[in-house]
């Protein structure tokens, strides 16, 4: 809980301190002076909600084609949490995170165990996955 509570200060005095026009996180709309480093790439992770490239990407890619909309109901494997709001926010129950847990990992709350070679869905159960 502590720990939790110390990333929750961290992530909201690096969005402060990196406020700027330089870059801009289409997930959560802020602009910042740079992304965070992460992994040692640089420029990667948004400081706001953490989202990385290939997270906004997805996300771009997404919203462009207007793929999700309210109603959809969507499957998403190990989501990112920051996706993970959004779309939890946007479709409710026709939204079905899932992961394959493994220890040491926390999930988001509605995230179910699940493993994407053997899923036991029956056929056209969602109107897209994002895997
Ligand atoms: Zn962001």
């Amino acid at each position: 809980m502590l720990n939790q509570y110390r990333k929750k200060i961290k992530k909201k005095l690096l969005a402060r301190l990196l406020h700027g026009n330089t870059v801009s996180c289409n997930v959560c709309n802020k602009s910042f002076t740079n992304f965070l480093t992460y992994l040692g790439r640089i420029n990667a992770q948004c400081p706001n909600c953490g989202s990385l490239e290939r997270t906004r990407l997805i996300y771009r890619f997404i919203t462009d084609l207007k793929l999700v909309k309210p109603g959809t109901k969507l499957l998403h494997i190990a989501p990112d949490a920051c996706l993970y709001h959004k779309f939890d926010k946007e479709l409710g129950d026709n939204y079905y995170p899932g992961d394959k847990f493994e220890e040491g990992y926390s999930y988001p709350k509605k995230t179910r165990p699940m493993d994407v070679t053997a899923l036991d869905f029956p056929d056209e159960t969602f109107d897209g996955v994002v895997c």
